[in-house]
């Protein structure tokens, strides 16, 4: 099994990809921005203005903006929660906070007001970050607010709301030089990045500065002739976009073009107009670009590479067709391993692992096991098992959350990833298929306890479970199981719209199929799987 990386003796996978030697005792700041030595290059462009900010710039403002936060308070240990959309100011204020020892918690602007109070009570946020567009939905959290007044012109934008804790226009004049020199452990926590795991809701995951380091170091094997401009598309707050995508690409001195949301035609005048190269995607959107007559509008010939994961990719075979000269390469990636954790490590691979939709191999500093769901004993190559991962790239644990940390991370050190995966005699990694609860829509985590939880409120609902339907468009949309009151006329569309009413629009709940009970084990635990079975049956049969 040499070439799959197996030891027999103990059921271990080892990565076969190319050793980078990894970087001890730095922080993420530095470690991104400041031991590479471009400064006059363009590091970001904000995708609609086509405003720059060069490496030196960049730098710079990285300086200024934590010596400001710093001047008001923020400190080493603080949580700092961020809620914006991509914009060229997000790296600043990241790096920025970062740099103080302070911990950056990250959440989707589209979330409802409940959604980003709960995380902001259970990160312990002390200071919020946001544009003047968000603020009106924030203003019930109640933090210190650091205003991000800026376009992406560097004009200041007008803000109605009560005086801030402090503006992004008034940090970028603070002495860059005043910047604190605060010591960083490695293992202090960087940034906590919420996401339910396995099971139950959202989480915070501790990353620490080490996780951070080892989850972007594993390098790209696909060389290019000239800097690559890298398209940000996919949403910073979640894992893929802030280190798989951006934090990656500035560390190796690419140049970012940010977007500050998706749409398709946007994206392809905005590859066209600025000549990306380079660029991450969720294979929803590999599916548009696939399908859509605007593809033949735009010239895409600057574009050589796209990088995907985050959720399930079908057959991407017609889409290397019609981008012919494009490269595509998957990725699979968690949350909880600080980003892409397997990867194809070398471009002789790439054409085999998209045939048969591989990810690739484990990155460096990481190992697998692959094990029997029923036993947990290792498997060997070619055994369909749950897929465990081990490496300086998994998470800490969860914020607060022993139990939850205890049900994920094993005494070995061994994460336990919910995924049902194998890997093959050359060490190709397989994803089959999810164990866990988890949905992802758009790539975007839906949780279906949380789902469940907001169901079970409606007084004509006895009992519910929440599981993925497969779907073209977005991958997998949330299929409510509903067991309704004796006599209830609840129909399919009202509890679409109940639902709707509660969380954020892309967990909406998209189907109901009422059933007379919920198929349980006697301890309670739902069998998700029954229910699967029952949607597919259902289906086949029509
Ligand atoms: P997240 O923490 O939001 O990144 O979600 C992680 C989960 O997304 C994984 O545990 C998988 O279930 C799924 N996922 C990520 N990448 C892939 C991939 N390439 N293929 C299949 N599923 C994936």
């Amino acid at each position: 099994y040499e070439k799959s990386g197996y030891r027999e003796y103990d059921g271990i996978y080892d990565s076969l990809f190319p050793w980078n030697p990894l970087p001890r005792h730095t922080d993420f700041t530095t470690y991104c921005l400041f031991q590479q030595q471009s400064w006059k290059n363009v590091a970001l462009v904000d995708s609609l203005t086509g405003g720059k900010l060069t490496y030196g710039e960049l730098k710079t403002r990285v300086l200024s903006v934590s010596s400001g936060l710093a001047e008001r308070g923020v400190k080493k240990g603080d949580v700092v929660m961020i809620c914006m959309p991509n914009s060229i100011h997000w790296p600043l204020l990241f790096f920025g906070t970062l740099r103080l020892g302070a911990i950056l918690t990250t959440c989707n602007p589209q979330a409802t007001v409940n959604e980003i109070s709960r995380q902001a009570k259970d990160s312990g946020a002390a200071y919020l970050i946001t544009d003047p567009e968000l603020w009106d939905k924030l203003k019930p959290l109640n933090l210190p607010l650091v205003l991000n007044d800026i376009d992406g012109l560097g004009v200041r934008k007008p803000f109605g709301g009560s005086v801030p804790l402090a503006r992004l226009s008034e940090l970028l004049e603070a002495d860059p030089a005043r910047s604190p020199r605060v010591k960083i452990q490695e293992s202090d926590i960087a940034i906590l990045l919420y996401s339910s795991g396995t099971t139950g809701p959202s989480k915070g995951v501790m990353l620490t500065h080490l996780n951070c380091v080892a989850a972007i170091n594993h390098g790209s094997p696909i060389a290019a002739a000239a800097i690559p401009v890298v398209g940000v598309i996919v949403p910073l707050f979640h894992v893929m976009g802030l280190m798989a995508v951006c934090s990656s690409a500035l560390r190796n001195g690419y140049q970012l073009v940010i977007f500050p949301k998706f749409e398709l035609e946007l994206m392809l005048s905005t590859i066209q107009r600025f000549r990306i190269s380079h660029i991450g995607l969720v294979p929803p959107i590999l599916v548009l670009l696939k399908k859509s007559p605007l593809v033949e509008k735009y010239d895409l010939s600057s574009l050589q590479y796209i990088g995907y994961g985050a959720a399930p990719a079908g057959d991407v075979t017609g889409l290397s067709k019609r981008l012919k000269n494009v490269v595509l390469r998957q990725g699979f990636g968690m949350t909880e391993t600080g980003g892409s954790a397997i990867n194809v490590a070398r471009p002789e691979d790439l054409d085999f692992a998209n045939k048969y939709n591989s990810c690739g191999h484990l990155i460096c500093y990481t190992q697998a096991k692959v094990v029997d769901v029923l036993t947990g004993k290792p498997l060997p190559p070619n055994q369909e098992g749950e897929l465990w991962l081990r490496g300086l790239n998994v998470m800490a644990g969860y914020w607060n959350n022993e139990k939850a940390t205890a049900e994920t991370i094993d005494k070995d050190g061994w994460l336990h990833t919910g995924d049902l995966a194998k890997i093959d005699e050359n060490g190709f990694v397989y994803i089959v298929d999810r164990l866990k609860e988890l949905i992802k829509y758009k790539g975007f985590q839906v949780a279906p306890s949380e789902l469940e939880r907001v169901l079970l409120y409606h007084p004509e609902i006895m009992d519910t479970a929440v599981i993925p339907y497969p779907d073209e468009e977005a991958g997998e949309i949330p299929v409510a199981f509903v067991v309704k009151r004796s006599g209830s006329n609840l129909t399919e569309a009202d509890v679409i719209k109940f639902v709707a009413d509660q969380v954020s629009s892309y967990k909406k709940v998209r189907k109901v199929v009422f059933i007379s009970s919920i198929p349980k084990l006697e301890s309670g635990k739902l069998l998700r799987r029954d229910l699967k079975k029952l949607l597919t049956s259902s289906s086949s049969s029509k």
